[in-house]
Order: C-alpha cells, then sequence, then structure tokens
C-alpha cells in the first residue's frame, strides 16, 4: 500500500479517508500554450457535430484565431476529410506534429495515423480514451489562441474521459430541430454540469432550407425548439444553421476552407471573449 502524503487529488488509492476527489486532469504538450479549449458535443450522431466543429474553426481561422482541432471522434473521425487532409501525421522522439489544413488550422485526428482510412477502428472504450489524452497532450500544439476538440455522440467512455481530463473551457452542444433530441440535449447539459464544464452555448443545426428563388425558409424538420430549450435550460442559443447543399459538397470534396460561410462569425468573437 502507497504512503499517505494527504493530497487526495493527486492520489489513485480508494481509501476511506479521502477528503477531495482525485483529479484526473491533464496538461497540453510543454511546447503548447493554448488559450482556449472548447468541446463540441451532441447527444446523439449525425446531427453534424463535426460540420460544426470544422465550421467553428474556419470562422475562427479567418477572424485571425491561431486556431486547432483535435479530432476525438475516434472511431467516427471526419474532420481530415472535410479539409482534404491525407498525409499521414509523423511525430519526432517526443510530440505528434499536428497536420495543418489549407489556411493554416492545425489538425491531429486518428484518420491521419492509419493506413487506411478505410479501415474500422477497433478499439475498447479505455483506449480511445486514452488516444484523446494522448493527442492532447503528447501533440506539439505551438501557440493556439482557440482549439476546439471534436467529441464522439453521447455521454459514453470518451466524453467523459475529455470532460474529466483535459482542460476544457467550456462546451457547445449540436442539435438538429427536432423535439425527439430535447431529452438527449439534457442529457449532455446535465452531464457537463454535473462535472462543472461551463455550456457555452447550442447551436441548432439544418434549422431549415432556404429557397434558391424566393428566400423563403423552408422549416423541414418542423418549427425549431432550440428557444424554448435554451430558455428552459438557461443556455444561449449561438446560432441556426441552414441546410446548405453546397457546403456538403464542400465537405465531401475536401474544400470546407474554400467555401466560407458566415453562420458562426459572431460566435467566434464570442468564444474568444468569454
Ligand atoms: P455528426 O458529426 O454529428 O455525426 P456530421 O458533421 O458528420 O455529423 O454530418 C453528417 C453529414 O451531414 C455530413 O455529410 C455533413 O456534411 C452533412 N451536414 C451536416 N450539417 C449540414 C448542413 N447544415 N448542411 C448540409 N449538410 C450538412
Amino acid at each position: 500500500m502507497t504512503e499517505c502524503n494527504h493530497d487526495c487529488s493527486s492520489c489513485s488509492a480508494n481509501c476511506g479517508s479521502r477528503t477531495q476527489p482525485q483529479d484526473f486532469s491533464i496538461k497540453a504538450n510543454e511546447n503548447s500554450a493554448v488559450k482556449k479549449v472548447i468541446g463540441v458535443v451532441s447527444g446523439k450522431g449525425g446531427v453534424g457535430k463535426s460540420l460544426v466543429t470544422s465550421l467553428l474553426a474556419c470562422a475562427s481561422q479567418r477572424a485571425g484565431y491561431k486556431t486547432a482541432i483535435l479530432d476525438g471522434d475516434i472511431t467516427g473521425p471526419s474532420i481530415a476529410q472535410s479539409f482534404g487532409l491525407n498525409d499521414r501525421l509523423y511525430s519526432t522522439e517526443t510530440a505528434i506534429i499536428p497536420a495543418y489544413s489549407s489556411s493554416g488550422i492545425k489538425i491531429v485526428s486518428t484518420n491521419l495515423m492509419l493506413d487506411d482510412p478505410a479501415q474500422p477502428v477497433v478499439w475498447r472504450g479505455a483506449i480511445l480514451s486514452g488516444v484523446v489524452k494522448q493527442f492532447f497532450s503528447e501533440t506539439d500544439w505551438g501557440e493556439v489562441d482557440l482549439m476546439f476538440v471534436d467529441l464522439p455522440p453521447g455521454t459514453g467512455d470518451v466524453p467523459l474521459t475529455v470532460f474529466q481530463s483535459i482542460p476544457l473551457d467550456g462546451i457547445i452542444i449540436v442539435t438538429t430541430p427536432q423535439q425527439l433530441v430535447r431529452i438527449i440535449v439534457e442529457k449532455a447539459v446535465n452531464m457537463a454540469r454535473m462535472m462543472n464544464i461551463p455550456v457555452l452555448g447550442l447551436i441548432e443545426n439544418m434549422s431549415y432550407v432556404e429557397c434558391d428563388n424566393c428566400g423563403n425558409k423552408m422549416y423541414i424538420f418542423g418549427q425549431s425548439h432550440a428557444e424554448e430549450l435554451c430558455r428552459d435550460q438557461g443556455l444561449d442559443l449561438l446560432a441556426q444553421i441552414p441546410i446548405n447543399t453546397a457546403l456538403t459538397e464542400a465537405v465531401d470534396k475536401g474544400e470546407i476552407e474554400a467555401y466560407p460561410v458566415s453562420y458562426l462569425d459572431g460566435v467566434v468573437e464570442k468564444l474568444a471573449a468569454e
């Protein structure tokens, strides 16, 4: 048995005299100076969380902030593809070197580590969580003003690890208009609050489609409940993003930066200022 040094935060022993919770937090690599880390989460998959992460990063880089993306969606990574990145990451003896997008966003993702990105990542939860921690602590991120962490959907192992170990300044929750996802959003909000992570706001994606001819908005998933949800939960509704097929095409071609959209411009200023 280890001798008690009366510092419960760094001790892993589960003894009866514990007075403080164990501190699981990790630090960024010693060459890194990361000013703000923002998690992007969703209660369920397919709501556009990765697209929103990429758009936030593009808006941030355009606004002049040094920007990075840590793709924590280890088993379903799609960030690298939307930026057209294919080359494998390399590392020095001491650190992983991030990839650079065409506008200079630093990106680390499992897709940039596999020989064949089409191969599934079939790793157990503990390994997945370990990889996300390594991405944060073993990458030479250099100077970063805003880092966005794309988390896997839900409230499983990896989101839990990120909440406990990566020093998040807050999270943004991405959702879609259907009433069905409300309870799922509430779960994510409650998880963050249980772990004392500030919820910086909600972004509703796929809110409407705008008619090319008359500009009318069509609410194909029904009228939004985002305002009501935000009021009930005391959250900021940061943005409502339409379905935009030109954007999907740009993502599919790996050219997200060549198709700038302004949906999130004000949001980035707010995040940087908070
Ligand atoms: P998630 O990360 O939540 O699983 P993705 O960001 O991968 O979801 O989005 C799923 C698919 O939907 C992707 O092909 C993405 O490009 C597309 N998509 C998401 N949001 C929009 C949008 N607002 N307009 C057009 N396509 C979108």
